[in-house]
């Protein structure tokens, strides 16, 4: 199974077209979206992860490239803003990979980028927002 984060850009010639459908339904594919911004007769933005058998992942790239979308892979990192941190230690209890844990014996919060999945679950539980997703986007 390959999973990817993508940006999909429709143009105004194919935003009516059913290309998400097609996806699905020839080429195995599943999808989890994440933005979807479309307007008929108008240029549309999708954010998904998609995730299907490396083969048919790749041949339903070529098909949206071939009917005219622009795809863009999203990887992502999740940070910590030292600035807004102010230590309460809510993230170590739900962080899954031990990349925020507890300092001991100072009992400061530690974050080691090196474990972390970049799952975001720190980010939705954090009071301060100091857990922060970064994007970089690169046209595949
Ligand atoms: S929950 Fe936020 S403020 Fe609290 S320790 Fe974690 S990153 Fe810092
Ligand atoms: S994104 Fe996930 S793995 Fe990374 S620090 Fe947050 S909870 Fe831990």
């Amino acid at each position: 199974m390959h999973a990817e984060m993508l940006v999909l850009r429709f143009s105004r010639e194919v935003v009516d077209k059913p290309i998400i459908y097609r996806l699905v339904k020839d080429y195995d594919l599943e999808f989890n979206l994440l933005k979807a911004t479309i307007y008929p007769r108008k240029e549309g933005l999708i954010v998904m992860e998609l995730r299907g058998h490396p083969k048919n992942f790749r041949k339903g790239i070529k098909y949206l490239r071939d009917s005219g979308v622009k795809v863009q892979r999203v990887a992502h990192e999740v940070r910590r803003n030292e600035e807004r941190c102010y230590q309460c230690g809510t993230c170590t209890a739900i962080c899954p990979t031990g990349a925020l844990y507890i300092q001991r014996p100072e009992m400061a919060v530690g974050f080691d980028a090196s474990k972390c999945s970049a799952c975001e679950l720190c980010c939705s539980v954090c009071p301060a927002r100091a857990m922060e997703v970064r994007l970089n986007q690169s046209v595949i």
